[in-house]
This record gives C-alpha cells, structure tokens and sequence, in this order.
C-alpha cells in the first residue's frame, strides 16, 4: 500500500474538520482557531520500539500509548485538547497494519478526547512522534514552579502498577492484557479533572519517569523541599498482592510510566479538591508536604524520616 492511499483510506476519514480546527488533513498544515482569550499548549513525545514500547507490540496499543502519554502533558498544564499530529514511521505498511493504525487512532482519540489533524508516515524503524495541542485561559496554565511553603503534595490514581507490567512484558502478557499491561498500555486520562484543578493547584506535572525523580522537577523549579509519607503513597491492591509493601513503596517511588498527574496545593483547597475529584470519580491522596528546605527530599516511614536518595528513571 502506498502512503497516499493510507491516508486518504485510513488517515483522512479519522479527521472531521470542526470550528475549532477548520482545517484539518488534507492540506499542508492543519489550521487551529483558538478561542479568544487562551493560550495555545503544545508539547511533543517521541517513542522509538524496544526503547520506549517492546518490539512486535501492535500498532493499536503503540498508538494509544503514545497519544495517551502525550495528552497527559496537556493535563499536566490544566490543557483541553484540541488537536493531536502523529509522525508514524515503519518498515511495512499493508492492509492489515493500515486497519491497526486506523483502530489506534480511532480508540485514543476517544479516549483522550484529541481530535486528529494531521501527521507524517515515513518509511524507517518503527516509531512514533506524537504533537499535542491544547489550550488554557491565558497566564493560568500550571506550571512546575509555584509550589509554596506549606503547600500539600497530591497524587492522583495509584503508583508502580505500570512499572509492574514493564518488569513482567512479553508478547504472551499483551495477549492477556491483564490489570498491570492496562495501566501500561492505557495511561489514564485527566482531561477533565485537571481543567478543574486551575483555581487551586500552585504547580503541577505528569509523572513519567518515577515520583523519587519526578518531585525533583517541581522542587528545582520552585525552590523548595518536601517530605512525602510513605504510608499515604497509593499503592493498587494487585500490585500489593504481588509484591511484599516494601518492594511496592520502592516501584511507587522509582517506576516509571504511570502518568498519574502530581500536583501542590494550599491546605486551605483539601476540602474543595475532594470533593471535585469525589465528582469526577478520580481516586486522589495527599502523600506529604512542601516545605522551605530548598532541594531536599526526605520520607517518613513509621514516624522515622529519612533522606529520599531513590531517584527516578533517568534516560541518560
Ligand atoms: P506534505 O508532503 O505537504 O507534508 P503529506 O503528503 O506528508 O504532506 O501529508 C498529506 C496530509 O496527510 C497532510 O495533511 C498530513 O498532515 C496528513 N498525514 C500524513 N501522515 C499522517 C499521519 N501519520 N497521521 C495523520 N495525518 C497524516
Ligand atoms: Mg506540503
């Protein structure tokens, strides 16, 4: 099948032109009218296979994974998705690829409310680049530097689960898509949550690389330190029927690969953040506290801190 045949067959029937995006594929660039008064968010994410997903995974589950990494970007920034371009590269593209993709697509635009504008199919080793863009109110995205003194640290969802299904990925787990490889290949969507999040966080990030590492990011960029409890951090009860408590508090810490959003807000905001994530039905726990000790990361467990020396995943 040549390029163009798959996106007129596969590509272009995925791509509605709206309002919003009155041009979408087609033409040499899609065309985005953002609403007055918003700012455009945009952020890229790159997957290469048996680097950031196993060879021979299907292209349905590559793409899903990949979108859904991306879009967590946006919810990280308190974004609303408007539009999303995929640059696939491969090294075969017949029938049975091009209805894989088309299916992908198809899923992770529903799942991650992203509309398709556009992309690039190349031909190479099999990879994904994945170009979000969103937009929030101007001046209120939220960024990794307004943690305060103070401040609770909160985290959405549970920590380690897809770090399990990495350690334990082959093509025979795939097949069985049990509850871990779910939270590997399906991140979780925070879309809506997150927009609800901007009158109250004072920071916030997606957690790809491990909380150890991640926390960091926002302490750097805030100028602050923080004590997390190792008690409160969430733990599945699967991953805890796997693992002794000990193991799972360190994949909770060290593993990467949840997109889980991690985020800071004023004591004053626990009862209201509660109850928005009672409504939106995400599963939302306060895991510690900011404080003024600049760069320093410690743990308490049982009442006994210690200095937090687990880092997350680093790539390099
Ligand atoms: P150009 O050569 O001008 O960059 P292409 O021939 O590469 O255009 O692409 C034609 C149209 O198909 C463009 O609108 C582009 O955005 C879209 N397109 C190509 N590949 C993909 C893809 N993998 N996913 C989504 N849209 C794609
Ligand atoms: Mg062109």
């Amino acid at each position: 099948m040549d390029e163009f045949s798959f996106i007129r067959e596969y590509l272009s029937p995925l791509a509605k032109p709206s309002a919003e995006v009155p041009v979408s594929i087609g033409d040499d660039c899609a065309i985005i009218s953002p609403t007055e008064g918003m700012q455009i968010c945009i952020s890229t994410d790159a997957q290469v296979e048996g680097r950031h997903f196993p060879a021979n995974a299907p292209w349905n589950l590559v793409i899903t994974r990949a979108v859904g990494c991306a879009v967590s970007d946006l919810s990280a920034m308190g974004a609303r998705p408007i539009g999303m371009t995929l640059a696939i590269s491969l090294t075969e593209l017949d029938a049975s690829i091009a209805e894989l993709i088309h299916k992908g697509i198809q899923h992770a635009r529903e799942r991650y409310h992203c509309a398709l504008i556009g992309g690039d199919t190349t031909y190479g080793p099999k990879q994904i680049t994945v170009t979000v863009f969103g937009e929030v109110p101007v001046g209120r995205g939220m960024l990794r530097s307004g943690a305060n003194d103070d401040d609770d640290i909160w985290v959405t969802g549970t920590l380690g689960d897809a770090a399990y299904a990495l350690s334990d990925l082959n093509e025979h787990r795939i097949a069985e898509m049990n509850m871990f490889q779910q939270r590997y290949w399906f991140p979780p969507c925070y879309v809506d949550f997150a927009q609800s999040l901007l009158p109250y966080a004072s920071s916030c990030m997606d957690l790809s690389d491990g909380l150890g590492g991640d926390i960091r990011q926002i302490l750097r960029a805030s100028n602050q330190g923080a004590e997390l409890v190792s008690e409160c951090l969430p733990l599945s009860q699967p991953l805890c029927k796997k693992l002794a408590i000990e193991r799972a508090v360190e994949l909770a810490i060290t593993g990467g690969d949840d997109y889980e959003l991690l985020f800071t807000a004023a004591k004053s905001h626990r009862e209201a953040l509660l109850s928005i994530a009672k409504a939106e039905g995400v599963m939302l726990t306060k895991i510690g506290s900011i404080n003024n000790n600049t760069g320093q990361l410690s743990i308490t467990e049982e009442g006994n801190r210690k200095t937090l020396t687990a880092t997350g995943f680093t790539h390099f």
